[in-house]
């Protein structure tokens, strides 16, 4: 069951309205690092993971990730559709479509499924989900730099603080599975290259810790496969030296 309060999660006061930030702010609500894609990605996992403390947790943080879109919606309702008007349709994007959010990010693009990353696996899922709060504070990063409206920053910087907190309610889940440091999950065991290391990029190397002991580094890798055999393509031109 949904229902909805008319009250915003935390408080939208844009000071001086810009359409060209307005603009910049559909990244985050039709855009691929957006809030649609984060509260859409978490809820539709849930439906997948037996565990019910993650369970409840992903519906948690979906929730959340609606009220953020609401708050972006209203930032960009503010920056477009207050005071003079003329400013707003300077901007091409609400030229065409009108004032307030729509689902397309900061360059028209609609926004897409393709953005969410879920399915199959509660592991794969919730190190989807770290990788997605990265993109989702960078976002933020940069636009907070792109405004120095006081009531635009102050939402900003509480929708950036809100990723950092749901990847670490994300690392802190992984971790209580111990998956936080294993890369291996599922049920499939990998072959015994699991710990083998190829240096493939030959020049000026440099090692870390993602290729040093315990893991196995080959400095100079050789081919473990044969020549395949050439394609048969009975409508390709015949050369002289293909066709006998
Ligand atoms: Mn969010
Ligand atoms: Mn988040």
């Amino acid at each position: 069951m949904f229902y909805h309060r008319k009250e915003l999660f935390y408080p939208v006061n844009v000071g001086k309205p810009d359409a060209q930030f307005g603009q910049f702010l559909l990244e985050q609500f039709g855009g691929a690092t957006g809030e649609l894609t984060a509260a859409l990605q978490y809820w539709v996992q849930s439906f997948h993971v037996e565990n019910a403390a993650i369970r409840d947790m992903l519906q948690d943080i979906a929730l959340e990730e609606f009220n953020h879109l609401e708050m972006v919606g209203k930032l960009i309702a503010q920056h477009t559709s207050k005071l003079d008007q003329t400013k707003v349709y300077e901007a091409p994007l609400f030229k065409m479509k009108g004032i307030g959010p729509h689902f397309v990010d900061s360059q028209g693009s609609a926004w897409t499924a393709t953005y969410i990353n879920e399915g199959g696996n509660v592991v794969r899922d919730l190190r989807a989900n770290i990788a997605a709060e990265g993109g989702a504070r960078q976002t933020y990063e940069t636009l907070i730099k792109h405004t120095t409206d006081e009531g635009t920053v102050k939402a900003l910087t509480h929708l950036l603080t809100r990723e950092i907190t749901h990847t670490n309610m994300f690392m802190k889940a992984l971790d209580s599975m111990g998956k936080l440091d294993d890369p291996f999950f599922g049920t499939i065991q990998p072959d015994d290259t699991v710990d083998v290391v190829f240096n493939l990029s030959h020049g000026e190397d440099a090692r870390g810790p993602w290729n040093e002991k315990p893991l196995k580094y080959i400095e100079d890798p050789q081919p473990k496969g044969k020549i395949p055999s050439a394609p048969i393509n009975p409508d390709d031109e015949k050369t002289p030296t293909s066709a006998k």
